[in-house]
């Protein structure tokens, strides 16, 4: 379960570690892109948290849609319309709820991984936000399935999410700028698994 108040806390913490992770990120960019990652994302939830009180008051939905729409248009580059994307499509799916069961977060985790595919039109194992940002939603199904609550399924996933991160070392990029490297972006942890395994990390904290 997830109510309006731990959607607005995982949003502000998300905020804090982008800004706290900025030089990582833009490191991890620096070798395989174009060293802007860090920068993309925290100018990015920097303008999400400039329009956050306008909204706070409003619905779940309204308040993921306005966090979409900020990062599509404050962010350049690939991850902000993808990132966008992802908030928005999970914004529609929780219209008219005014707290989401576990049900409902994880259509919306699965909303969010559908617009990033119909976005950037990528799959799991092409070195993107998808492999940490997959396994991690994987993990919280199989441990609702397996009657867990959303707090001990969100260590899980963070755990997945991590994982993931490590696994984008060991493979080649087919999609997006590191795709230029070609086998030299093998051993290079991706920017963008990366900054979704802190989106994540967030989301735990929050449920813990
Ligand atoms: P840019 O590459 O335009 O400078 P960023 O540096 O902000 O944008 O983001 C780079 C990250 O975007 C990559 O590390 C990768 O995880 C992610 N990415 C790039 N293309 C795609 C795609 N088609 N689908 C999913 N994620 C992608
Ligand atoms: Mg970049
Ligand atoms: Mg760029």
């Amino acid at each position: 379960m997830a109510t309006k108040a731990e959607v607005l806390d995982f949003i502000r913490i998300y905020a804090d570690k982008m800004a706290e992770h900025r030089q990582e990120l833009t490191d991890l960019d620096q070798a395989i892109g174009d060293g802007d990652h860090g920068i993309n994302m925290s100018r990015g939830f920097k303008a999400v948290m400039e329009k956050l009180p306008a909204v706070e008051n409003k619905s779940i939905d309204e308040i993921l849609k306005t966090v979409g729409m900020t990062l599509v248009s404050t962010v350049g580059g690939a991850a902000g319309p993808l990132y966008g994307t992802a908030f928005m499509k999970a914004g529609m799916s929780t219209k008219g709820k005014e707290e989401l069961s576990n049900e409902d977060v994880i259509l919306a985790f699965d909303e969010a991984v559908g617009g990033i595919q119909f976005r950037g039109k990528a799959v799991r194992g092409e070195k993107t936000i998808l492999d940490s940002m997959i396994p991690a939603i994987d993990a919280i199904k199989a441990s609702i399935k397996e009657g867990k609550t959303m707090a001990v399924a969100l260590v899980e996933a963070e755990k997945a999410a991590w994982n993931g991160v490590e696994y984008t070392k060991t493979i080649i990029a087919t999609k997006g700028r590191a795709s230029y490297l070609g086998e030299r972006s093998i051993g290079h942890q991706d920017p963008g698994a990366t900054s979704t395994a802190y989106a994540f990390q967030a989301a735990n904290e929050v449920a813990q």
